[in-house]
């Protein structure tokens, strides 16, 4: 039985003050939800405070992004050691923003993924078509491509503490969230895919989040469904109120 997970990702948004008053509410809030993993996802300049601010409570830290290298000279990069060291527990990485507005690649990604798991992080692999690769009947290719260039080299022991995130890229940010079929038909997908690639205790053990336009309001149709295992919330998770809504709505 997979535990579903609900990660908010504030991208870069926020001042400090907010950031720390956000995350107090948020482990205020968390007292009151069992059998759902949380986590948030501040930018790095507030990882310690924010991970102060929700010590001992039940919501996890998590990075936006980090470096493949362990150190050395690569200004204004952060290191997976680093993360581990503000007391992160998970790392987003391949977010679309990354791959579309950054350029990353399947292979940097793929990097990080090998140099998060060495260090002990959780990553958070993102994949998810363009609007245009939809149209044009391509999805499960896209994803699947994503998926192989970004776990290349992973091991079935390191697939099953790795969580995939499907975020439709016209969803994102937009307000056009996918139905719960369309959804549920990609994570089936992936599982499959999972399946082929490793075996089925992995494929059932691996959890795949939706993210893309999730809101309290569509939250339970689309955790509801039987292959979607949490969300990546980017805006909702900007509210307390919002982001613990879209908590009530998961299958915890
Ligand atoms: C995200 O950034 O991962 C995301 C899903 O954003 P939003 O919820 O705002 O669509």
């Amino acid at each position: 039985m997979r535990r579903p997970f609900i990660a908010g990702n504030w991208k870069m948004n926020l001042d400090r003050a907010s950031a720390v008053a956000l995350a107090e509410e948020l482990a205020e809030q968390a007292k009151r939800v069992d059998g759902v993993d949380l986590a948030i996802c501040p930018p790095s300049v507030y990882l310690d405070a924010v991970a102060k601010a929700i010590a001992g409570s039940r919501v996890a830290l998590g990075a936006q992004n980090m470096y493949h290298e362990g150190n050395g000279a690569f200004t204004g990069e952060i290191s997976a050691a680093m993360l581990c060291d503000l007391g992160c527990k998970y790392v987003i990485l391949g977010h679309s923003e990354r791959r579309h507005v950054l350029g990353e690649t399947d292979e940097a990604i793929n990097k990080k993924v090998h140099a998060a798991l060495d260090a002990g992080l959780a990553p958070i692999v993102c994949v998810g078509e363009l609007l245009s690769e939809r149209e044009s009947g391509q999805t499960m290719d896209v994803i699947g491509r994503q998926f192989e260039g970004s776990l290349a080299g992973i091991s079935a022991e390191q697939m099953a503490t790795i969580v995939i995130a499907y975020e439709p890229v016209w969803a994102i940010g937009t307000g056009r969230v996918a139905t719960p079929q369309q959804a549920e038909e990609v994570h089936l997908d992936l599982r499959k895919v999972i399946q082929q690639r490793y075996n089925e205790s992995v494929a059932e053990s691996v959890r795949i989040q939706y993210g893309g336009s999730v809101k309290p309001e569509n939250a339970a149709d689309l955790l509801g469904q039987p292959d979607i295992d949490g969300a990546l919330v980017g805006g909702a998770s900007l509210k307390a109120d919002a982001f613990m809504g879209i908590v009530a709505g998961s299958k915890g």
